[in-house]
């Protein structure tokens, strides 16, 4: 078989089929408005709320404590501009150096209102410290926003430790789960967070929904204004098929969480210990241990710049991968920002591929993907050697 291998789940998955059978009904006849009184209006309330319950159940929430989005960047916006919207001052925002844009330039544009905003460190591996949260919090704060899984390195926050810090000084908590949720258990209680935001389609779920978790007695203000849909924090008609979709996708994501984290530990453990043993000059981003299941981001020293060409190589092979995040400045070779704050020189930043599993990847995938990028690397190493800078040709590769 001669199919594609698609190794970029970070970006987004494929639908699960059984999620695009649930959605089926309400992208056909099933139309109504679940706001309407009639036969149609309850059809569509009934599923909305259903899938409501569905998604608050991945992470120990009450549904009415979910708030659905178009989007994980939209929940983030939520948290943000509504919890500084909703305490009447330009407040004080504290969050990590390698959050996500949607979290980076929110605070942005917070900023040129007044809001202060405080960026912490991070260490080698990706993490915050609860030190540097901790001096941040001698001042007045109005939320800390930390993201559970960061999208570039796979690196997993301390989460519960962090948030722990925070409720202690009566502060908000949010969190940005859109690349955690459904790869690793979150519970909101035993996490202690405020906020929480979720996306569907990281979790082969529909692409354009998302969610809010928001925890009772969360003072927030809206940030988008119309007809008072989702308890009045989010207006507009709801997206109902979107919505079923993604609570289709949390159910079946919460039923497999736990088998489907050990394959995909393996096959991750599998590529690394192999590809570390055949390319010596490769060496892991991010935290060995704490790390999304079927993450794994790798630099090959030395062969920085050649990144590039690497992915293109893959990509002609039948491979997609990524250099980072989907929505990231670094495809054009500038260094990673995320790199740089972990403390990697602009050489090294450059450098990073991004390797993400998924529920439908195979043993076989693995085995291919590895050979092809042996191969793949072999040839730029080569090209590099006799040439200096000549097109890139990849020996034919036989599939199984
Ligand atoms: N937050 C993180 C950590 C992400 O990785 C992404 C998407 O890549 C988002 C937020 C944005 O989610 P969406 O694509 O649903 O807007």
């Amino acid at each position: 078989m001669n199919s594609r291998i698609y190794f970029d789940h970070s970006a987004t998955t494929p639908l699960d089929p059984r999620v695009l059978t649930a959605m089926g009904p309400f992208l056909g006849g099933a139309f109504g408005n679940p706001s309407s009184q009639h036969h149609e209006g309850r059809v569509a309330r009934e599923v909305v709320e259903i899938a409501r319950a569905q998604v608050a159940s991945l992470i120990g929430a009450e549904p009415d404590e979910i708030i659905f989005t178009a989007s994980g960047t939209e929940a983030d916006n939520l948290a943000l501009m509504g919890a500084v919207r909703a305490s009447g001052r330009p407040g004080h925002i504290v969050t990590s150096s390698i959050e996500h844009a949607a979290i980076l330039e929110t605070c942005r544009f917070l900023a040129a209102s007044g809001t202060k905003v405080t960026h912490l460190p991070v260490d080698g591996d990706g993490k915050v410290g609860a030190e540097s949260l901790l001096r941040a919090l001698q001042s007045n704060v109005t939320l800390v926003s930390i993201m559970a899984a960061n999208n570039v390195v796979g690196t997993l926050q301390p989460i519960e430790e962090l948030a722990h810090l925070t409720k202690l000084h009566g502060v908000l908590f949010h969190s940005d789960a859109v690349q955690a949720a459904g790869k690793i258990p979150l519970d909101v209680n035993r996490l202690h967070v405020d906020l929480l935001s979720l996306s569907a389609h990281k979790l082969h779920g529909p692409k354009g929904v998302g969610a809010l978790y928001v925890r009772k007695g969360t003072r927030l203000s809206p940030i988008v204004f119309g007809g008072g849909q989702e308890r009045g924090l989010r207006s507009a008609t709801e997206n109902v098929a979107g919505i079923v979709g993604f609570g289709a996708a949390a159910e079946i994501a919460r039923e497999e969480l736990a088998k489907e984290a050990t394959r995909l530990v393996q096959f991750r453990e599998r590529i690394a210990h192999e590809l570390f043993r055949a390319l010596p000059q490769g060496y892991l981003f991010g935290h060995p241990v704490h790390r999304l299941p079927g993450h794994l981001s790798f630099g090959l020293r030395g062969q920085e710049r050649e990144v590039g060409r690497v992915l293109a190589a893959l990509d002609a092979a039948g491979v997609a991968v990524s250099a980072g995040s989907a929505c990231s400045a670094h495809h054009s070779g500038e260094p990673s920002p995320v790199l740089l704050a972990m403390g990697y020189d602009a050489e090294r930043a450059r450098g990073l591929v991004r390797v993400s599993l998924g529920r439908f990847n195979t043993e076989q995938e693995v085995d291919r993907f590895l050979k092809i990028l042996r191969l793949a690397v072999a040839s730029i190493s080569n090209a590099a050697a006799h040439t200096g800078d000549s097109a890139l040709e990849l020996p034919a590769v036989t599939f199984a």
